[in-house]
């Protein structure tokens, strides 16, 4: 198995010195253990989180040892009769090409006709269950809203804006960082309106977009995108706290928003979470998502880096905004 190990922690942005690729033997699997060739392995922004030694709701990865991940993998031997050869699974160990895997620890994958294997990883996957959780559960989203989300052009993103106009938002706004990225969202995901975030103070573009202010904010990014959204909220909106991405390279603390104080006046709700006690959705936003990707009403978008040797760039590149939609590594 070739397998990419953290080699240093990051300071600040991570650098391909922070990663060794390395090539091991893999022993046959044990009895109740399948091995699995991975075909798609994740990458994603909590990942830079486990990088540092510090704890946060992921235990932080060890020097030396192979990252864990997200991946989709076909099963070579198996040493359990619940999961044959030949069976395509969902598992956590990516970052490798191949794996010895418990079996009770997979899970199997459906073959679904126009689904790759791949959207199981995004908008199938987790990243589709934090949208559709933290806009339908966690902001209370209300059909008539009007929706911002940041990040809008990534996984996580294009999901929450889709489904907010499925689910009968009167106004979705997306914000993004290039002027192509936001032509997507509104010529191809259908967003009433977005901004680039490169281009000017975010309040600025949120202004222009959003005239007559918001209902529901889904943040991905924080900073100057939670401060401008905070002032753009109506009385009683609602925010969604998914992630805040402008801040995981930060080697410094991070200023709160400035005007936090109209929480009170406007009796705002700023609600974070995390996808993880939200997986008692997953049926019902399977069949509903899943629904909507069949009938050709949501879209989904990855960009795809090939081999394990490209592994760290992926992730490094999501960081930087290299990808519209999911950023999936096919090996
Ligand atoms: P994305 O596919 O959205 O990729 C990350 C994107 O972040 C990049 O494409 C880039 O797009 C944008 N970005 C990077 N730096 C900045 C910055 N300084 N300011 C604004 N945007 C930036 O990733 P995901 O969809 O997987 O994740 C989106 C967010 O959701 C993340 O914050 C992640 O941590 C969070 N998350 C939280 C979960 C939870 O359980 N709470 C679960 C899953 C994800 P651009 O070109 O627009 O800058």
């Amino acid at each position: 198995s070739r397998e990419v190990q953290l080699a240093a922690r990051p300071v600040g942005a991570p650098r391909d010195s922070d990663f060794n690729l390395v090539d091991l033997t893999l022993a046959a699997p044990a009895a109740g253990q399948i091995q699995v060739r991975n075909l798609y392995l994740t990458v994603d922004p909590y990942m830079r989180g486990r990088m540092n030694d510090t704890r946060s709701y992921a235990a932080p990865f060890a020097i030396g040892e192979t990252m864990t991940g997200g991946a989709v993998g076909v099963v070579t031997h198996s040493e359990d009769a619940s999961v044959p050869v030949g069976a395509h699974v969902l598992h956590d160990q990516g970052w490798r090409t191949h794996a010895n895997i418990d079996a009770r620890r997979v899970k199997v994958l459906p073959g679904l006709p126009g689904v790759p294997l791949s959207a199981y990883l995004g908008v199938l996957g987790m990243p589709g269950l934090t949208a559709y959780a933290g806009l339908l559960r966690v902001a209370e989203f209300r059909a008539g809203d009007v929706v911002f989300v940041s990040g809008a052009a990534g996984a996580v993103g294009s999901a929450v804006g889709q489904i907010a106009r499925l689910k009968g938002a009167s106004r979705v706004i997306g914000s993004a960082g290039s002027a192509d990225k936001v032509r997507h969202l509104v010529d191809d995901l259908r967003f009433d309106a977005a901004f680039n975030y490169k281009g000017g103070p975010v309040a600025e573009g949120l202004k222009a977009a959003a005239p007559d202010g918001i209902d529901v904010y889904f943040d991905n990014v924080g900073g100057e995108h939670l401060e401008a959204a905070i002032s753009a909220m109506r009385p009683h909106g609602r925010a969604a706290i998914c992630g805040m991405i402008s801040m995981y390279n930060a080697t410094e603390p991070t200023p709160a928003p400035r005007n936090l104080v109209q929480v009170i006046g406007k009796q705002l709700t700023l609600r974070g979470f995390l996808v993880g006690p939200h997986y008692d959705l997953f049926d019902t936003f399977a069949q509903e998502v899943g629904g909507w990707i069949a009938s050709g009403e949501l879209k989904f978008d990855e960009t795809v880096v090939e081999g394990i040797d490209g592994t760290p760039a992926a992730f490094m590149g999501l960081l930087q905004g290299q990808n519209t939609g999911k950023m999936i590594v096919k090996l």
